[in-house]
Parts: structure tokens; sequence; C-alpha cells
């Protein structure tokens, strides 16, 4: 069976997803959810119907392994709430997910769609398996199965996946030609992150990176920083922060660290980021033996004396135990969940400004979201036409958020929430109760 070549398992293994805190995933989200329905004053019906999944699917995928032995594994599929559109969200292939997980990342994914005003609910799916230990040929018969067995839920106008831990555009590719198999047409847009090939959309690769500075772009302003007169520290150096530090390194701002797995790396003279990224890519994505800067501790990085910080690597960075030590005057949040809920008040304590997840990386929703309309329109744009659409609703994300933020006297957070729970419950009053 002949694969792409550029898409190889490893590229697989490469891209991580979001991850909520793992004791209690569906708590951690509800924590801030319960806050924004207190200031919204939400009645008890309309919390319980916003706080439950619209539908929950739970399918056995069986796939004949490559030892001609038969394995079944357990796959998800959870839609929260389909109010404002048909449900978006990634799949996830790991060891350990759980249905609490999934429930909790597809509540996630109603309240980032909200935020940014793409015309989605939310939705997340994942299949328990260790894709280290399979195959190609067994993850393409897992992924074909586990979509043939969503049929009935999965659809352009219904529901429509996208690529998250452990998965990738080969994945998504699989799932587009199953669904349409059995459509017996061609239907891309029942995927997002796609190869552009196959439908998908230019610029998606950094969406993510480019929509986190847009808010930061946006948040130095109100604090009156020129962005070429600032210093910027980012956490990870894979897809979100690289892009992330390149992107601010050419509005003229100083990246002063950056880091990866192998460590962090300072230079107060600010960093060639180009220089980086090259090293890093012929490096086997490793900034292992950079020598533009200085080496210093991962934990340091947070720590430094900045204007912004960007973690952009992994969930819980950033907690009660360092958040009292942290100097930077804005935290953009790259990574989904860098900042644990008890971190929160300590950072606001200190004055800074925290751009949360749910707004800073909804840049790659919202290119998805461009994906699909692209592929209905069967009518593609340039990369100009993406990046500068999609800037603008980024940056007026922010200022809704911000505005809102202002109102009530709460984080930008806070404020995030707010304003998505509002819609989706606005929306759903006027569409009133099916009975
Ligand atoms: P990636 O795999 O491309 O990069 C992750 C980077 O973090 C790598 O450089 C890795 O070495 C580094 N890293 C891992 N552990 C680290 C640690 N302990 N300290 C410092 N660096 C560490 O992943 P990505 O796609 O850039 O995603 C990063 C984060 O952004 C994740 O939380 C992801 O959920 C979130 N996110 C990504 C997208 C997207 O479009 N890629 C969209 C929204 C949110």
């Amino acid at each position: 069976m002949p694969y792409n070549k550029d898409i190889t398992l490893s590229s697989i293994y490469k891209e991580p997803g979001p991850k909520l805190d793992h004791e209690n995933p569906f708590e951690s989200m509800m924590e801030r959810f319960r806050f924004a329905a207190d200031i919204l004053h939400l009645d008890e019906g309309m919390f319980q119907y916003l706080s439950n999944p619209a539908k929950q699917v739970i399918v056995s995928v069986p796939v004949m392994m490559d030892n001609g032995e038969i394995k079944v594994f357990e796959g998800y599929r959870v839609l929260h709430n389909d109010v404002l559109g048909p449900t978006k969200g990634g799949i996830r292939y790991a060891p350990d997910v759980h249905i609490d997980e999934v429930k909790a990342l597809a509540a996630w994914m109603t309240w980032k769609c909200a935020v940014v005003n793409v015309p989605y609910g939310g939705a997340k799916g994942g299949i328990r398996c260790n894709p280290r230990e399979m195959s190609p040929r067994e993850l393409e018969q897992l992924t074909r199965r586990y979509t043939a067995n969503l049929l009935d839920v999965l659809g352009p106008e219904k529901d429509i996946p996208a690529p998250d831990m452990n998965t990738n555009e080969q994945v998504m590719a699989w799932i587009m030609d199953t669904y349409s198999m059995h459509a017996r047409s061609t239907q891309t847009a029942v995927v997002t992150g796609k190869p552009i090939i196959l439908g998908g959309s230019k610029g998606r690769k950094e969406a993510t990176g480019r929509g986190v500075v847009t808010v930061t772009l946006a948040g130095l302003n109100k604090l009156g920083i020129k962005a070429n007169k600032a210093t910027v520290a980012v956490q990870g150096f894979g897809n979100v922060g690289s892009i992330s530090a390149k992107l601010m390194h050419e509005q003229g701002s100083k990246v002063i660290a950056i880091s990866d797995i192998s460590g962090a790396y300072y230079n107060e003279n600010g960093i060639d980021i180009p220089a980086a990224m090259a090293y890093s890519q012929a490096n086997k994505f490793s900034l292992e033996g950079f020598t533009g800067a200085e080496k210093i501790t991962n934990e340091a990085l947070l720590e430094l004396e900045c204007d912004v910080l960007i973690p952009a690597a992994k969930e819980d960075q950033i907690s009660k135990k360092n958040a009292d030590r942290i100097k930077a005057k804005i935290i953009a949040e790259g990574a989904n969940g860098p900042i644990t809920a008890s971190a929160d008040k300590i950072l606001d304590d200190k004055g800074i400004m925290v751009i949360p997840d749910i707004l800073a990386n909804a840049g790659g929703v919202t290119v998805s979201y461009f994906e699909w309309v692209q592929d209905r329109q069967g009518y593609f744009w340039t990369e100009e036409r993406v990046n500068r659409r999609l800037i603008r609703m980024m940056r007026e994300a922010f200022e809704n958020t911000f505005a809102v933020s202002e109102k009530h006297s709460v984080t930008l957070r806070q404020a995030a929430y707010i304003y998505a729970i509002d819609k989706v419950a606005t929306t759903l009053r006027l569409r009133g109760i099916y009975a």
C-alpha cells in the first residue's frame, strides 16, 4: 500500500494536542464555567443544559492486526453543543484517552469556537490505543473502522473532526476518504487539517502562532508597549512556539529566550530566530547544542524579566508553585492549559495580563473554519487572504473579550468564558427548546 512519504509515522507521533488537568479534567473546565455562569445569572435549567454534552458515543473498533489477530479498541466521540452550528473538534489517539477527558475537551471547544465567533459547536473524539505500537496499515484500519462506526454522527453539516494528539493530516485523509466512499461522492468538508492537495487550507500550519501573535500585539497595545521595544520569552519551539517566536521577531521584538524539551536558551541581546528555526529543523526538531544563546533551565525561562511570555509547550507550566515569581507583563497562552486554575488569582493580583488559551490559540480552529468554507465553496484562497481574515477575526475576538473584562471588571480568561457562554445561551434562548 503506497503511503505519502511526507506523512511518516513519526510525524503522527510528533503532534501533541490539548491535555487538561488529568486528575479531573471535567472539573477544571467546569470551575471556570461556573464562575462565568454566576456572573451571567444563568438559571439552573440553562446551567444544566450547557453543562451536559448533547451526545456521547462509544464505539468498539475491531482491527485485524498484522499478526492476524483481531483486536478491539474503544473509540469515543462527544458532541457537547450544536446550538451555534455543526460541531468541531479533534480526534486523539492515546493509550489513556478517557471519556471524561473527551467530554471536557468537547465543552472546551464549544467555548473556544464561540469566543472567536466561528459558527460551530464543540466536539472531541478519541481512540484508546497506543499508536507507537501500531503499523501504518493497522492505524489506517483503525481510523477507517472508527469513521465507519460514526457515519451517522459525522458530516460537513453535522460534526467535523480535526487532528489532535497523535493524529495528523494522513489520518484526516483516511477519514475523508472513508466518509466519501459511503456518501458515494468526495466530501472534503467532513474533516479539516487535511493535506492542501486534498482540500486543506493554506496558512493552517502557521495559523495558531499567527493568532497568538495577533492577540499579543493587541495586548501590548492596551499596555502602551510598542512591539519593537518588547522583550519576549517563548516556551516550546514546535509548531506554535516557533511560529510565535518568528512572527514576534518579525515585529521587531527582542526574543530573549526560547526553549524545547532539551532545555532553554537565553540571550539578553535577542536570539536570531530564523537561525534557531533552521538549527532545530536540521537537528531533528531539537535545539540541543544551539550556540546562539546561553543555556538556562525551562523553569528559569518562565521567570525571566520580559514583557511577553508565551507558554507554547504543554499544560500546567505555571502553577501556584511558581506564579508569584513570574515577571512578564503579558502571558499569551499558546498551549492549552499552561496555567493552572490556582495560579490565575496570583497572576491577576500581580497585575499580569493573561490572554487565555481559548482566545489566544484559537487561530488554528479559525483557519480550520476557513478550510471548511473553502471546501464547501470549492474555491481556494490565497495565503494572504487566509492570513488577513485570520488577523481580523483574532483582533475582533480580543477586543470583544477585552470589552467584557472591562464591563464586569474581570480577567480576560473570565471574560472569554462569559462572552462564549453568553453567546451560546442567547442563541439557545432564541432557538428555544424543541419538544
Ligand atoms: P509541537 O509538538 O509542535 O511542539 C511542542 C514543543 O514543546 C516542542 O518544541 C517540545 O520540545 C516542547 N516541549 C515539550 N515539553 C516541554 C517542556 N517540558 N519544556 C519546554 N518545552 C517543551 O506542538 P504544538 O502543535 O506546537 O502544540 C503546543 C501546544 O499548543 C499544545 O498544548 C497544543 O495543545 C497547543 N495547541 C496547538 C495548536 C496547533 O495548531 N498546533 C492549536 C491549539 C493549541
